[in-house]
């Protein structure tokens, strides 16, 4: 089925300077200076991937225009703001734990919060069925108070506050599927009823004692928070099922009007920051899962907003793979890797992984309905 896919990038993205670094640690008398994990090669090259094959082109392309004050401070402090702003008219800074910006990052900061917001917008308005917003820097470590793990702003967390403010929407379901913890969404919404808040991650990862499987929510937010921390290691076994036994059956009780997808592909076979089996072929099926659960719940309204992913060579890939789901698009590439990758070992269910998801299943039951 083919459907009306947005797509939104900006070459000022790729222009957001994170420094030298070896990994994220940043250069110094300890580690020579070399190129930092979050450069923009692995945003770049999925864009460009896609030009290649033959579907940028049947794309709606979407605009971004950056986010105001007004916007930010629905979901930052205004300290934190100011701050920001001030480093950036500099020489740059840190915006807080291992976020290292130069000169300019506020804006192109603002453009990538006004990324998520532009798509979103554009689904409500029914310009675009689904889409995906290629922003950077990206946004789900981001608290009110604090940029944490290369993130600035919460472009998700600012686009669900835009949407509520301006459009009247009022729940919304995010999926994290980074490898990491989506700790600012979380923080953000944790006292939240309306917003659903499911983070699959690498157990215990970044940041250090976060996502927890415990950390349900507080006070009319209880239960709108599922975290589910998977053992290193998980493939796309672990990962399917947890969108078959929690994503979905969660989605389906909490009823959302809004879905977006924090899309890190740092889950992948191939991430040096992650640990994790994830290949193309699993965010091809994790995408079905969603684009099944959308058309059922919100009208087909999907939105994917970028996060991490580090591998150069195979982020493209596993985004190319979500594309053409989301758009019903056959391309004119198929993943080089997946025969290597799809056939190793560690894909089937281990009983370690099976014990978690099992655990977050039934905190599935426990979600707000709607
Ligand atoms: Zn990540």
């Amino acid at each position: 089925m083919s459907r009306k896919t947005g797509f939104l990038f900006h070459e000022l993205y790729m222009w957001h300077d994170t420094g030298q670094a070896a990994l994220w640690y940043p250069s110094g008398l300890k580690v020579q200076p070399g190129e930092h994990a979050e450069n923009a090669e692995t945003k770049r090259r999925m864009r460009n991937v896609m030009e290649v094959a033959g579907i940028l082109d049947e794309l709606v392309d979407v605009r971004a225009k950056p986010v105001s004050e007004e916007d930010i401070l629905r979901v930052h402090t205004a300290d934190y703001l100011a701050g920001i702003k001030e480093m950036s008219a500099g020489r740059g800074g840190d915006a807080g734990e291992a976020t290292p910006f130069g000169h300019g990052s506020y804006e192109i900061a603002c453009l990538s919060a006004g990324g998520t917001v532009a798509m979103v917008d554009a689904a409500i308005a029914g310009t675009v069925d689904n889409g995906y917003a290629l922003v950077r820097p990206p946004g789900h470590h981001a608290e009110p108070d604090i940029g944490k793990g290369f993130c600035i702003f919460s472009n998700i967390g600012i686009a669900i506050q835009h949407a509520r403010a301006k459009h009247g929407i009022k729940r919304v379901a995010v999926v994290d599927w980074d490898v990491h913890h989506g700790n600012g969404t979380e923080r953000i919404f944790y006292e939240d009823p309306d917003m659903l808040s499911i983070s699959i991650h690498q157990d215990n990862w970044f940041p250090v004692d976060s996502g927890h499987i415990h950390q349900t929510g507080e006070g009319a937010g209880k239960g709108a928070n599922i975290n589910v921390p998977l053992p290193p290691g998980s493939g796309r076994n672990a990962y399917v099922g947890t969108f078959e036994r929690v994503v979905a059956p969660a989605l389906r009780r909490f009823k959302p009007e809004l879905i977006i997808i924090a899309s890190g592909f740092d889950g992948s076979i191939y991430d040096p920051l992650g640990r994790m089996m994830v290949t193309s072929t699993a965010y091809r099926r994790m995408t079905q899962i969603l684009l099944e659960l959308a058309d059922e719940l919100t009208g087909d309204k999907l939105i994917m907003s970028h996060e991490g992913g580090y591998s150069a060579a195979y982020v493209p890939y596993c985004g190319l793979a979500v594309m053409e789901e989301l758009s019903g698009i056959t391309s004119s590439i198929a993943d080089p890797f997946a025969e290597i990758v799809d056939g190793s070992g560690g894909h089937q269910l281990y009983a370690h992984q099976d014990d978690i998801i099992t655990k977050a299943a039934a905190l599935a039951e426990a979600v707000p309905a709607g």
